[in-house]
């Protein structure tokens, strides 16, 4: 290291680091209508995530993502504006060494990452950053502990011995001048840098590696880092009732949970007098602690004089999808002595069912009497009680 008196005092800060992020391959063994780094993994795209893990890392100072030209456009789409880009080349080393020309002054370290790898861990982070301040190289690997056999046209030919045999991951982490200098030299064709690194006669020293910090390859490689991403992450769930009445007038049917249902009256009230559907819209109000109908839809106000209630049920699961809850299940229960509702039943779970894009297994519709008492017993009105049931969907952000 440098060691003239004017210098002493910086090189005691640590080097200044940065990542490069490879992100330039085509993928093409995962599936998909785009390469692999701009699918998406819990509704966010595998490099997107990538960059994320360096630029949550305080000790990582820039970063420049490396991308193939043919994906200007949904490079744009995808990563912050803060983050340089640079054009790739034919060849991963060639895209790396574009990626190291495109690196600001005054960098000590780089961290070279592959950019479908988006769940590094922070903890990987710092163990190759750590070993940097004694070796010129450092990266993250996984000792194997299956056994390993060579196979011979799909039988099991030798047995391989697995003694110190490792997995590589990255980030790789290099003296910044080294590495140049060793990319600089190399024919060409390294299946990483710490192969390039060691052709240069860098020392390369192992830290720990780690299971999450997978290599999306595979079109299955998707469902595990999902899988990752919500361990440990608890379901919520959220329950909400809705009451309703509406009074009888005159008419020939009565609307009912979507479905007109022929009768000697009406159902009065300002919209189409759905009450069932107005006990369940209410009862997903309330499950989100969003009040109920009259406060997203005043009856003061005429547009919705005469409405179909279907607007306000579709209002509430729109409010359900946007809080990222799912409609588990919903009940419905009417109170009348007539019109009789077991007929009908089943085409009302399906109007339903259409309208909130829940199956209708899980969309119950019933009914009881009043035994004759009290308003519904003496047919003045029909009340109707629903519960709704609602679970956030289960991958959170990481
Ligand atoms: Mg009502």
């Amino acid at each position: 290291m440098t060691g003239t008196d004017a210098s002493s005092a910086i090189s005691n800060l640590p080097p200044r680091v940065a990542a490069v992020i490879v992100a330039a391959g085509r993928g093409v063994r995962a599936g998909g209508p785009v390469p692999k780094q701009y699918q998406e993994i819990a509704g966010k795209p595998v490099l997107a995530r990538a960059v994320e893990q360096f630029r949550a890392h305080p000790a990582v100072d820039s970063i420049v993502v490396v991308i193939s030209p043919e994906d200007s456009a949904l490079a744009e789409a995808v990563l912050p504006g803060d983050v340089a880009r640079v054009f790739g080349g034919a060849s991963r080393d060639a895209s790396v060494r574009a990626g190291l020309a495109a690196l600001p002054d005054g960098i000590g370290h780089v961290l070279i990452h592959d950019g479908a790898r988006p769940l590094v861990p922070a903890e990987v982070i710092d163990r190759v950053l750590s070993a940097l301040r004694t070796s010129d190289g450092a990266a993250p690997a996984l000792a194997v502990t299956d056994a390993l056999w060579r196979g011979e046209r799909g039988n099991v030919g030798a047995p391989t011995p697995r003694d110190n045999l490792y997995r590589a991951q990255t980030p790789q982490g290099f003296d910044l001048a080294a590495i140049r200098a060793a990319h600089a030299a190399h024919p060409g064709g390294a299946a990483d840098d710490v192969e390039v690194a060691l052709a240069a006669g860098l020392d390369v020293a192992i830290v720990e590696g780690h299971e999450d910090n997978l290599k999306v390859t595979l079109p299955g490689c998707f469902a595990r880092a999902e899988r990752i991403l919500s361990e440990g992450k608890q379901m919520d769930v959220r329950l909400g009732n809705g009451y309703d009445v509406h009074r009888f007038g005159p008419g020939d049917h009565v609307m009912l949970c979507g479905v007109a249902v022929p009768h000697g009256r009406g159902l009065q009230g300002h919209s189409d007098a759905d009450v069932g559907m107005h006990a369940i819209t209410d009862a997903i109000y309330g499950a989100l602690a969003e009040g109920d109908i009259g406060r997203h839809f005043p009856p003061s106000d005429p547009q919705w004089k005469g409405a179909a209630s279907e607007i306000f049920l579709r209002h509430a699961a729109g409010l359900c999808a946007a809080r990222g809850y799912a409609i588990a299940n919903v009940d419905c229960t009417l109170v009348c002595e007539r019109p009789k509702i077991g007929p009908h039943a089943g085409a009302m779970r399906a109007a339903l069912s259409a309208i909130l894009g829940t199956g209708t297994d899980r969309i119950s519709v019933k009914a009881t009497t009043s035994e004759r008492l009290g308003f519904t017993g003496r047919e003045e009105g029909i009340a109707a009680l629903a519960t709704a049931t609602l679970v956030s969907q289960c991958v959170a952000d990481r």
